[in-house]
Formats: structure tokens, sequence, C-alpha cells
């Protein structure tokens, strides 16, 4: 049998939007595959940064795009701040709410006592992303903080796509917090910090993970961050560019144009001294910067060229020998 990526995991993590879906539609062959890992027995978690959405609510969501999902395959930030919180905070402390009626019921799985209302015994404030939240959420959020209560955040997401172009997300909340209060951070639980991809290896009870993601500064962080394993697909916000200025951080384990590269071949690198070859693709140092030796008509080569490139730049930029590399990727026309 041909190998696949895949084998080298117990359980596949899946960021969402950009990777299993876009807005209202399923990313093509997405409930294909992720019928075929089950059909393989390996373990397959859905994990979301969006602390709104109770996870029945994304499990049928799933199921409404084909593809099967009990609610616990779904992993919320929510859960995880939750736990987080749980794990820092005496047993039935009271949070301040600053979000969903998701988030509060989390809070109470976990034996904390939600409420909506900034009192004498608000031990801790979370803050969650929720559209219907009032300013004067945000300034009683930021009293108990002054009177020393914790500060918690689901996520710190800069936007959010939408059909009608990019939305403000919750880290523009909590920047409005930290303009206020200089120093102020909160502790967070979704992506990038780890305790999101933690606990959905522990969920999964997962002794090797893989985590599928399409953006650089979410899900690819969060995965380095947890020590995981990162497969980066081209569906969804980021693409070559966006690798190419990567930082250590924000370099995936491996790229695929969807997460059908789960099921194909692994796409390996060798690296030479000034060359790196991938499938049929070299790249090589130039004196000026660094060029492919030809490029490949199909998208599949063009993503192996991709790989060569990235892996002699990375080691180039590491060592403080920075190589252009726009007019490279300008090439490589069938990656986005
Ligand atoms: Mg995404």
């Amino acid at each position: 049998m041909t190998e696949q990526l895949v084998d080298s995991y117990d359980a596949v993590g899946f960021d969402l939007d950009g990777v299993v879906y876009r807005g209202p539609y399923a990313v093509p062959g997405a409930p294909q595959v992720l019928a075929e890992l089950r059909r393989q027995a390996i373990k397959v978690g859905f994990v979301t940064n969006n602390a709104q959405r109770p996870p029945q609510t994304v499990a049928d969501h799933l199921e409404s795009l084909g593809i099967a999902c009990r609610v616990e395959d779904v992993v919320t930030s929510a859960q995880a701040t939750a736990r987080l919180m749980a794990d820092q905070l005496p047993a039935q402390a009271e949070v301040l709410i600053v979000g969903s009626p998701a988030l509060a019921d989390e809070i109470a799985l976990v034996g904390l006592r939600p409420a909506f209302q900034r009192s004498p015994q608000t031990a801790a404030i979370v803050i969650g992303y929720d559209p219907e939240q009032r300013w004067a959420n945000f300034n009683e959020a930021a009293y108990a903080v002054q009177a020393g209560a914790r500060y918690f955040a689901c996520n710190n997401d800069q936007t959010r796509p939408t059909e009608f172009g990019v939305a403000v997300g919750m880290g523009g909340m909590l920047a409005a917090m930290t303009r206020a209060l200089p120093g102020l951070e909160p502790t967070m639980g979704g992506k990038p910090a780890r305790a999101l991809l933690d606990q959905t290896a522990l969920r999964f009870d997962a002794q090797r993970m893989v985590f599928v993601g399409d953006r650089l500064d979410t899900d690819v962080e969060g995965a380095v961050r947890a020590e995981m394993d990162s497969l980066f697909v081209f569906s969804g916000s980021h693409g070559k560019a966006d690798l190419a200025q990567a930082g250590p951080l924000w370099r995936p384990t491996w790229i695929g144009a969807d997460l059908a590269a789960l099921l194909a071949p692994p796409r390996r690198v060798r690296l030479e001294s000034d060359q790196a070859l991938c499938g049929a693709a070299r790249a090589r140092l130039t004196p000026s910067g660094l060029a492919l030796e030809s490029v490949p008509a199909d998208r599949e080569g063009q993503l192996d060229a991709l790989w060569a490139v990235l892996q002699l730049l990375w080691v180039e930029a590491d060592a403080g020998r920075p190589r252009p590399v726009a007019a490279v990727l300008d090439r490589l026309d069938l990656v986005p």
C-alpha cells in the first residue's frame, strides 16, 4: 500500500473555517476524506477558536455538510479556557462572563460560578467572542481586573472572515482593554496558546496528533507551542507569501493543497548544501537569491517546488541571510 501522510499519527485535529468548510460550504472532498480517516480508525477532532457557538451547534453544522460529528468530537476555545481557569482558580470561584451563554455554560461545567454582573466576589473575568456584548460590559470587566480579578480570554483572533469581507475579531476587543489598561494581558485558552490543542489531544487520548489549519498565526503557531506536528493547507486564509515570511513559530511540518493531503504520500525534502529536492523539483541558491530548476505544470508538482524553496529559504533566513523570493513564488501560479 502507498504510504500516507497520516500513517505516522493516531489522531488528526482540524481547524474548521478554511479547512473543513468555507463559510456555508464544505471544502470540496472534505466529507470523503473525513469518512476515509474514520474508516482507517484514525481519531478525528474538530477544533474551533470561536467561543460563541456551543459544541452542539458546531456538530449540527458539520452534520449538515455531510460530515458525521458527535458533540464530543468538537473542542472549543470556550471549553479550553474554562478548563484552564478551573486549574488556576478555587472551586466555585465567581467568574464575570463577557461572552456568550455558551461560554457561561462551559464555566459552570468545570465547577466555577458564572455571573453576568460584577460583584465583590468576582474572582476572575473571561472574555469570549460574542457580537451581542455591550461596551458597558467591557467597562465592568476592566473595573473587576483593576480590583484584582484574574483576566482570561478565549482567543485573540484579529479578524473573522465573512461573506461581506473581514470582520473585527476578538483580538480587537482585547486590544481595546490593553489600550485602556496598559500592560494588561489575558491568559488565553484558544490558539495560538497551547491549551486548546493540549486539551484536544487529551480528549482523544492521542499519542501522536497532527493538526490541520489554514492560518500560520493561530493554527500552526498553536501546534508548534503544543509541540505537535501541523499540516498547513491552502484552502483558507494564508498562502505561499505568508509561508515565505514565516519565522520558526509559523512553519508547518507539512503543506498540502487541502486536507486530502493526509491520505497522500508525505512531501519530503532532501536538503543539500546549496539545494533542496522535493519530488521532481529542485531549488537552489544563486549568488543573488534562489532559483527553481523548472516550474512544474501541475499543482502537486508546484507544491513540491514551493516546499523545496521554503526549506532553503528558512535555513538561509535563520542564518541571517534573507533571500528575495517574490519572483520565484510568482512562477508557482497554481498555488495561492
Ligand atoms: Mg481557519
